[in-house]
Order: structure tokens, then sequence, then C-alpha cells
């Protein structure tokens, strides 16, 4: 019997959003960018970005890579420079585009893609990298300086934001004024969960636009097809949701970032020996999905994981295997991957979920203090 589960979604609840169901039966508008849909855009835009830019919904956040990648590629390009320390669906989207993934190594201390290294790449590769696909680890504020100058001298760039709405910096919302692309998933097990959905995000009101049309068959106005398009759209059913999900977030939100504090605290009790927990260097306020953290080097996340276990407590290893370790991915070209490979080795995901309770944190931070090794 699991007694602390690793995830527990926990989705606005049905009489959040009856009255915006009620609409779709008197509109009879059941998807096609309808105006539920519409109004969930406008509030992302005026109550998150303030007017500035663009978002466009989609069913999901692979899909929105895909079209994201698709839409803002160089033509003559062959890869997409990507960390390895990201989730499958990364690659896949690339690969969806005809695209090599080309896997990156990550910083030691925020675990996420080294610029250094994609720089050095830039320069070996020229016009070979079609296109630059950062993933903000774990919701993280990234700053976006680097990549928006990338962005703006002709190397587009795509962010895998999937965890990251709700997260932001002393420049707003994560993604404001940025010119590339920003994608974000609304899957439930993220902290912004209305089953499956996601948002793309940009400064770049004509990007945006373009792949409105392209998530619509890359129909023209006269409905002839004029893009390699597909169908993204999310019905008004999600978009009902999604505007529930708005309402509540706010409150979701900051239940979130206080389980995380309580696992700061939790984390400090544990008695100093030569063996350190390792906490990612974060920047922002950030929704987390769940509470990532590597074990004491030499220690394994895999033990760890099995002590927990034992203990009727549900933790993962997210994202270990990394992309490279993947037998699917291991034939991509990549960069040495020193980092990757230490974080992967010691990458424990642990509980966090709205409800989850102060001693149940002190629980999971108990057992792992016993877990080390003298
Ligand atoms: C969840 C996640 C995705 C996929 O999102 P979907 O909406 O489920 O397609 C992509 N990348 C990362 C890093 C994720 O965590």
């Amino acid at each position: 019997m699991i007694k602390i589960p690793f995830l527990r979604p926990n989705l606005v609840r049905q009489d959040t959003f009856t009255h915006y169901l009620s609409q779709i039966e008197k509109s009879r508008w059941y998807s096609n960018y309808g105006p539920l849909n519409t109004l969930f855009e406008n509030r992302v835009l005026t109550e998150y970005y303030e007017g500035n830019g663009a978002a466009l919904t989609v069913n999901n956040a692979t899909i929105g890579l895909m079209l994201a990648i698709n839409q803002s590629k160089r033509p003559k390009g062959q890869y997409a420079l990507m960390p390895s320390f990201t989730f499958s669906a990364t690659p896949l989207a690339a690969m969806w585009c005809g695209l090599e993934p080309y896997f990156v190594d990550v910083n030691k201390d925020d675990w996420c893609m080294n610029e250094e290294l994609v720089e050095d790449l830039l320069k070996k590769l020229g016009d070979k990298v079609a296109v630059v696909v950062p993933y903000a680890t774990f919701g993280t504020n990234v700053n976006l300086t680097f990549y928006k100058e990338l962005h703006e001298t002709g190397v587009p760039v795509v962010f895998d934001a999937a965890p990251s709405f709700g997260t932001t910096g002393s420049n707003g919302p994560f993604g404001n004024d940025f010119p590339g692309l920003i994608v974000f998933s609304f899957h439930a097990t993220k902290s912004f969960g209305i089953g499956e959905g996601g948002l793309v995000y940009s400064a770049d009101r004509e990007l945006i636009s373009q792949i409105r049309q392209a998530g619509n068959f890359g129909f023209s106005t006269n409905r002839e097809t004029i893009s390699q398009g597909l169908n993204s759209k999310l019905s008004e059913y999600s978009a009902a949701i999604a505007l529930a999900t708005l309402d509540a977030f706010p409150e979701k939100n900051q239940i979130r970032q206080q389980i995380y504090q309580w696992y700061l605290e939790e984390f400090r009790k544990i008695p100093k020996t030569n063996k350190e927990w390792q906490l990612q260097k974060t920047e922002g306020e950030i929704a987390y999905q769940f509470m990532p953290v590597l074990c004491p080097e030499d220690q394994s996340n895999i033990d760890f994981v099995k002590l927990l276990a034992d203990n009727h407590i549900e933790g993962r290893t997210y994202f270990s295997p990394t992309c490279h370790q993947q037998k699917f991915f291991s034939s991509f070209e990549r960069t040495l991957m020193p980092n990757t490979n230490n974080i992967s080795g010691r990458i424990l995901s642990l509980p966090l979920w709205e409800g989850i309770e102060k001693s149940e944190i002190a629980q999971v931070t108990k057992i792992l203090a016993k877990g080390l090794e003298p």
C-alpha cells in the first residue's frame, strides 16, 4: 500500500466550470477557436503578459513543440540543439519536423542547457542548425538574454517550458517579451493541469498567427491548405476547464510554493555529514510540479527510490534515463555529457501535490536521511 504517492493531480471541481459548460450549450460552438478558447487566450494575455505579444492554445505541448519548431526552423537546417536532460517529447517533436536532435550537456547547478556549448556548436555547425530548443528545467525562470539575442540574430529558439506556466521572475511571467516561441503544457500532471492541453506564447504576434493557421490544417482564409498543418485545436470543453483553472491558479501556485519551502526546511534538518543533498539552483517563483533533488555523490538515486518504496512512499527519477541514454535516441550526435551523466545517476523526484502535509514531507526527508551511507 502506498502511503504517500508521487503525484495526486487535483484538477478544478465540476461546480467551478458548469457555468462555462452552459455557455457551450447555448453557443453550440464546440471547437475551432470558439468563444471560451478566445476568452482563455485573451485572459492569459491580459492577466499574465499585460497585453504583450500573443498566445495560442494547443491540444498538448508535444503538438505545440512540433508546430513551433516546424514553423520557425531554418530551411537548410538539419539539427535541433537541445539538452539530453529533458523529457522524450522534446527530441520526438524535432524528429517529427524532419530534424535530428543534437544533445548538449547541462550546467551543474541549474540543470539547464549550457549556453557556451550552444555557442561553440553554432560556430561549428553554422547553417546546419535549424533551431535551438532549450528546456526550462523543472519550471525555472531561465534568464532569456542569450536566447533572445540568438533568436534576433537569425537562429530560431523554441523553449520547451512545459512545466513553467505560472513561473514569474524579475521580467514578469516566463517568456514575457521573448520573440521566439515558448511552449507550456497543461497536462493533468503539470501544475496548471486541465487534462490535456497547452499554450504557445510569443512576443511576435505574426509568428503566433502563422502557428494558429498551421494548427488548423494550414488553412488560409479561403480554406486552402498553404502550409504543413495539422490539428492542434483545444475543444471548448477543455477551454472551460482551463478558464476555471485560471480562476483557481493563484491559490494553487501558492500552495505549491509553500510545499517547496517545507522541503527546504526539512532538508536543512538532515544532519550535515560529508554527504550533501544538492538542490537545483532556480530563478524566480515557481509553481513546482514535483520536488527534484540530487542525492549525494557516489550514491544512486535508484537505491533511494527503493528505500522510499519500502516505506510506502513513491519517488521517481525524472528525467533519468536522459534522452541520449535511451536506445532510440542514442545514435544522435551529442557533446560530452559529464554533468548530464552525473545528474542522471543522482536525480530523485519527490512527492509534491496540493494537499500533502508538512508532516508527510518530514517523513520523506527522514527516510532519505536514513539512507545516507556512513
Ligand atoms: C510534460 C512535458 C512535455 C509534454 O507535454 P504534453 O502536454 O504532455 O505533450 C514536454 N516536455 C517536458 C519537459 C515535459 O515535462
